[in-house]
C-alpha cells in the first residue's frame, strides 16, 4: 500500500520509551514510521519510507507475529507488538552480526524477555551464562552490578550496559573504603559480600555470593564470625539459618523493604489456598509468613514442581508477574505493583543504540586489578552454584 493512501487515515500511538507507531485502521502490517525523538509536535516526525528502513514491511509483519505468540497471555495487543516489532527485529539481527548474546535479569519488561534475550535468569543463572558464552558482546539487560560481574567473569568481551542509570540502592549503599573500614575493625573476619555490590566492593571481598546460594556461601567460610554485605535484610533472614555470627551492613533494596507482614496477612484473607513466594531481601517477618523463599529462580521452581496449586502471590519486584503469566499460561499470579526504578532503566531503544553505536557510558570498562581480585570473590561463588534451601 502506498504510504499517502495510508496517511490519509491514521492512528498515533505514543508509548514511554518515546517510539511512535503510525498505523491506519485496518492494521498493523501496513506502515511504520519511527520517529527517533517524540517531540509532541507533528512537524518533528521523520517520515521514513520502507524503502529506507532496514527491514521489510513482511519482515516486520513476521517479527510482530512472533512477538504476538508470546506476550498475548497478558494482554500485548497485535498493534503494541506492532510498535516494538522494528526495534526487536533489528536488535535480533544485529545479534547475528556481533555475535552477541543478550542476558536479561528477570525483573525486565515483557518487550525485553521475550523480544531479544537469549537468557533470562537470577544474578547466579546470568553469571554463570557471562562466565561461559561464546559471544564476543554481552549485552546486559539489567543493572550495573550485573555487567560488572559479567565484565569480570569474561573480560575480554565486550559488555554493554544500555543506560548507565540502571545501578541499584544495595549496590549504592555501600564503597569499597566502607569495606576496607570494616575489615580494620573486625580483623580476621572474612567478608562475603551480596552480588549486589559494584565491582571495587567485589574485589575487597573473600566471597560473593547471590540469594540462591548466600546460605550454602555463609556456611563454608571458616570461622565463627563473617561479615555480611550490603544486604540487612538478608542478613536478618540468614541469621537464624547458621551457626555463624553475622556482622552485617545497613543496606537495603528499594523493592522489597516495600512489603510488610499486613499486606500479606490481608492478602492471605482474600485468597487462603494461594502460595506466598517472597524474595529473601524482604523483612524477616515477610520471609518468616511466605510459603517458599528464595531467589527468583528458586520461586520458578517451586511453581513447577507444585501442580496442585493454581495461584501464587509473588512478593517480589513486579516483572517477574509478567514473566511468569507468560511460562506458566494455566496459574492465576498475583503481582505487586513495586517496579525497580533500574531495572527499568533499560528499554529496547537504549538496546539498540548501545548495540549499534555505543557511547562510552554504555560500554563496562573496570580495572585490570579490580577485574582479578573481584574474581577470586566470584570463583568462590560460582564453585559453590546454586545451593538453594527453599524454605
Ligand atoms: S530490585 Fe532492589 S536489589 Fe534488585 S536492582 Fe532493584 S534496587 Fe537493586
Amino acid at each position: 500500500m502506498a504510504c499517502q493512501e495510508i496517511e490519509e487515515e491514521f492512528i498515533v500511538t505514543e508509548k514511554a520509551n518515546h517510539s511512535v507507531l503510525w498505523y491506519n485502521d485496518i492494521g498493523i502490517s501496513v506502515y511504520l514510521t519511527l520517529i527517533n525523538e517524540w517531540k509532541g509536535d507533528w512537524m518533528s516526525v521523520e517520515t521514513l519510507k520502507w524503502s529506507s528502513l532496514p527491514y521489510t514491511e513482511e519482515q516486520i509483519a513476521d517479527e510482530a507475529a512472533r512477538l504476538h505468540s508470546r506476550l498475548n497471555v497478558i494482554g500485548w495487543s497485535p498493534i503494541e507488538c506492532a510498535l516494538i516489532a522494528p526495534l526487536t527485529f533489528e536488535i535480533n539481527q544485529l545479534k547475528q552480526k556481533l555475535n552477541a548474546v543478550v542476558l536479561a535479569h528477570s525483573y525486565q519488561t515483557p518487550d525485553i524477555i521475550y523480544g531479544i534475550a537469549d537468557h533470562v535468569g537470577d544474578s547466579l543463572g546470568l553469571s554463570q551464562e557471562a562466565a561461559s558464552t561464546s559471544a564476543d558482546v554481552v549485552v546486559f539487560c539489567g543493572v550495573k552490578f550485573m555487567a560488572e560481574t559479567a565484565k569480570i567473569l569474561s573480560p575480554q568481551k565486550t559488555v554493554l550496559l544500555p543506560d548507565d542509570r540502571a545501578g541499584c540502592s544495595l549496590a549504592a549503599s555501600i564503597t569499597a573504603e566502607d569495606v576496607r573500614a570494616l575489615k580494620r575493625r573486625y580483623p580476621g573476619v572474612l567478608v562475603v559480600c551480596y552480588v549486589n555490590t559494584y565491582a571495587d566492593v567485589k574485589a575487597e571481598s573473600d566471597a560473593c555470593c547471590t540469594s540462591a546460594n548466600a546460605l550454602a556461601v555463609v556456611d563454608d567460610m571458616p570461622g565463627d564470625r563473617v561479615i555480611f554485605l550490603p544486604d540487612a535484610l538478608m542478613a536478618a533472614n540468614l541469621a537464624p539459618l547458621t551457626k555463624k555470627e553475622i556482622i552485617s551492613w545497613h543496606g537495603t533494596c528499594v523493592v522489597h523493604e516495600n512489603f510488610g507482614s499486613a499486606e500479606l496477612e490481608a492478602f492471605r484473607g482474600q485468597y487462603p489456598d494461594a502460595k506466598v513466594l517472597a524474595h529473601t531481601e524482604c523483612v524477616p517477618e515477610v520471609v518468616a509468613q511466605a510459603d517458599m523463599a528464595g531467589s527468583t529462580s528458586g520461586m520458578e521452581r517451586y511453581i513447577a514442581e507444585h501442580d496442585e496449586a493454581k495461584t501464587f502471590m509473588l512478593v517480589t519486584e513486579c516483572g517477574m508477574t509478567d514473566k511468569l503469566k507468560v511460562q506458566f499460561p494455566d496459574r492465576d499470579f498475583i503481582g505487586t505493583c513495586v517496579l525497580c526504578p533500574f531495572m527499568k532503566k533499560i528499554e529496547l531503544r537504549n538496546v539498540l543504540s548501545a548495540m549499534k553505536d555505543p557511547d562510552v557510558s554504555q560500554v563496562i570498562e573496570l580495572p585490570e586489578d579490580v577485574i582479578r581480585r573481584g574474581r577470586v570473590a566470584l570463583d568462590r561463588m560460582l564453585s559453590v552454584g546454586r545451593a538453594e534451601r527453599v524454605k
